[in-house]
């Protein structure tokens, strides 16, 4: 009887953490997405400009793979400028939202349909998975690894919607495998590890540069019929999860 109080107790406590079950009115959903880069009307369109040697004949070969989502909605996304860059950019590609609503994507030589499919992520207003506010649930941010000037990278996305609203449940489970999330050893100064998962089981589907079924999912949702802007939750971020800029070796 004694052994079964402490297992009650213990059950009580457990269902007092932060896991609370869906549909709890003091449920928080931590998300990738920044509502404010959400396209709310149009196709997707896109140009491309012709770029010689670069992969930007990829772009059409991404949308086309997104197309479950125009069964979902009458809308999509608007790329009115997908752009060319200089191939000798050393990376896939560049989302730059600084003349939104005119998005750019720059397309490298280097990329391939899995970071391509990546980088339009971030055109449909899509941020990294690793830079929820509740990421620290889920993974270590190793500073110290970090190449530096590449710190910035792994803030903690502040503008990402942090709601109560139920329909946004669809953001509920860290998702390792999203197309957005980085590789373990990502920006990594000499093949260090950057991400920690707590769980290192969850490593290996890090990095993967494809779609996830969650991706699929939280895309229908926030290009589907019954998104609405949701309400924010006002809440600063506690535990300020920023990684100090580094000093950078002019040589
Ligand atoms: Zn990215």
């Amino acid at each position: 009887m004694f052994l079964m109080w402490i297992l009650f107790l213990f059950v009580i406590s457990a269902q007092g953490q932060d896991n609370a079950p869906p549909g709890d009115a003091d449920t928080k959903y931590a998300t990738n997405f920044i509502a404010n880069r959400h396209w709310p009307d149009g196709k997707i369109k896109y140009w491309i400009l012709p770029t010689g040697n670069s992969a930007s004949w990829l772009i059409p070969k991404v949308i086309d793979g997104l197309d479950f989502l125009s069964n979902e909605t009458d809308y999509a996304v608007v790329f009115e400028k997908p752009a060319p860059l200089d191939g000798s950019m050393g990376m896939c590609g560049l989302t730059e939202w600084t003349y939104y609503p005119l998005i750019i994507v720059y397309v490298g030589n280097r990329c391939k349909k899995g970071l391509l499919t990546h980088e339009i992520m971030h055109a449909l207003g899509f941020e990294h998975e690793f830079t929820r506010r509740d990421r620290s649930k889920y993974v270590t941010i190793n500073c110290d690894n970090i190449r530096a000037g590449r710190e910035v990278q792994f803030d903690v996305c502040y503008d990402c919607v942090y709601t109560k609203d139920p329909s946004w449940k669809v953001f509920q489970d860290f998702d390792y495998s999203s197309v957005t999330m980085y590789s373990s050893k990502a920006l990594g100064e000499k093949n260090t590890e950057t991400i920690t998962p707590k769980d290192p089981a969850k490593k290996e589907l890090m990095g993967k540069y494809q779609l996830s079924e969650s991706d699929i999912e939280r895309l229908k949702f926030v290009y589907g019929k019954n998104y609405k802007k949701p309400e924010q939750v006002n809440e600063a971020i506690k535990n300020l999860e920023y990684c100090p800029a580094k000093e950078i070796e002019m040589k």
